[in-house]
């Protein structure tokens, strides 16, 4: 029988959904519980049962708090899981906001669709409650398994705020999880520790197959585009990510404003999450990169600046439509596939003088990336709505590592890798980036399907 083996239940050839079983020792450990990102929460697969019994797991180790890796925790919770929840401190308090507020999201899509939500808010509870256990990057953390001790360690994955890289060290066999790996350098996060003496694998391939060409261009391109759009008079929508990527753009406007190099307009951060999110930043401001870290002990608040508009509550939200002018409106989700922003598309995205700024990943059947596809009519709130503003796409924000840097990344563990499994990605980016790890690096290299178990001696 198999002592040692990793089942792909999620996050196989496609970039969320994240869920990964592994077997050791006689312990059932689960790596995140995300959910797929789709056109809405209440998409059927997210409703499907778990390839695994919940009872029966015995640890959840979680690699950061976006949604398509803590999403389904809830509803694991629901379904029997009683186990231990282990992560950053960051991670879990950003998958309490995370959870709490898809439990809003899920509570009006499935209301108008007459089904019922993936869970209630008594499994959010529990799940916070059952996780307990914070782990700092680099502390090593001793798990006892029926065959002997297995030795736990996170590492930075410079991804978000608390994002790591999961190491599992288990009689003499390393395994690795890279969850999401950011984008290093970042403008806030510290670089992505490099991974030494593994055996196995498990990488992302968000951008498996495309570089980002405009990362050292991505301010300047920001500038232009809000700069322009003020001149016409016109407004500039930016659908951002709650996590990281409102943070970012808060910094960004930051520098902008205090330096003069954009006209004082007001800028709308209409998200209640983001708000809540960049709250749980700026308390974790010692886990940020140097850079940051100087600018913050000089004085500046990094996430605040004249002229930023804080609008938490709909009746503020809602006085956003009695402002004129020109403007920048930073507001969820970052697809657009629900969210506030999706109110502000249905006002601005057939005035011309306005831009739409696309600021990361869209993923397929989303109204963002029917928008950054160049679809000049789409549907808002079941209304055809024509597209005449300018649509600016900047790569160079995303918070995931491009084709060169996933590929630079296996180096620093090349002679110890026995095998890589390619996850967390469309298939042609998956794909693309196995070829590139096989060729590049000799390794044995697979791109996992979703319920595969492989056995790891
Ligand atoms: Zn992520």
């Amino acid at each position: 029988m198999a002592t040692f083996t990793v089942t792909f239940a999620g996050g196989a050839q496609m970039p969320t959904g994240s869920n990964f079983l592994l077997q050791m020792g006689g312990k059932k450990i689960l790596i995140d519980c995300g959910m797929v990102q789709g056109e809405k929460y209440t998409i059927p697969i997210n409703y499907e049962k778990f390839s695994y019994d919940p009872a029966s797991i015995d640890i959840l180790i979680v690699t950061h708090g976006h949604l398509d890796h803590v999403g389904r925790i809830p509803k694991l919770v629901k379904d029997g899981f009683k186990g231990k929840i282990i992560s950053t401190a960051p991670t879990r308090e950003i998958g309490e906001l995370i959870m709490l507020d898809s439990l809003g999201v899920f509570g009006k899509e499935a209301a108008h669709q007459g089904i019922e939500r993936l869970y209630e808010e008594q499994d959010v509870l529990r799940a916070v409650h059952l996780w307990d256990t914070v782990l700092e990057y680099e502390k090593p953390f001793s798990y006892q398994t029926d065959a002997g001790e297995a030795i736990i360690t996170l590492h930075d994955a410079g991804h978000i705020l608390g994002s790591a890289i999961i190491e599992i060290a288990f009689q003499g066999k390393r395994i690795a999880f890279t969850g999401d790996l950011g984008n290093t350098p970042s403008p806030l996060m510290r670089d992505t520790t490099p991974l030494r003496n593994v055996d196995y694998l498990i990488m992302e391939s968000v951008y498996g197959d495309r570089n980002h060409t405009d990362k050292d261009k991505r301010i300047e391109i920001l500038k232009e585009a809000v700069v322009s759009t003020i001149q016409k008079g016109g407004t500039v929508l930016i659908p951002a990510f709650s996590i990281e990527r409102t943070q970012e753009m808060l910094q960004a406007f930051n520098e902008l404003v205090e330096h003069k190099e954009i006209p004082s307009v007001p800028v709308y951060l209409d998200s209640p999450l983001g708000i809540n999110v960049t709250k749980v930043y700026k308390k974790y401001e010692g886990w940020f990169n140097e850079n940051t870290e100087k600018i913050i002990q000089s004085g500046d608040d990094i996430f605040a600046f004249k002229g930023l508009i804080q609008t938490p509550s709909p009746e503020e939200s809602k006085k956003i439509n009695d402002d004129h002018g020109s403007k920048v409106i930073i507001a969820g989700s970052g697809m657009s596939n629900g969210g506030r922003i999706v109110h502000h598309e249905a006002r601005y995205l057939p005035d011309e003088k306005s831009t739409i700024l696309i600021v990361g990943y869209q993923a397929v059947n989303t109204l963002g990336r029917r928008i950054s596809d160049g679809e000049k009519q789409v549907i808002i709130h079941n209304q055809p709505v024509q597209v005449r503003a300018k649509v600016v796409t900047i790569h160079g924000f995303s918070a995931h590592k491009d084709s060169d840097h996933l590929y630079e990344f296996v180096d620093s563990t090349k002679e110890s890798l026995k095998k890589v499994f390619v996850v967390l990605g469309e298939p042609k980016s998956a794909y693309y980036l196995a070829q590139r790890i096989h060729e590049g690096y000799g390794l044995d290299v697979v791109v996992p399907e979703k319920g595969n178990t492989v056995e790891l001696d």
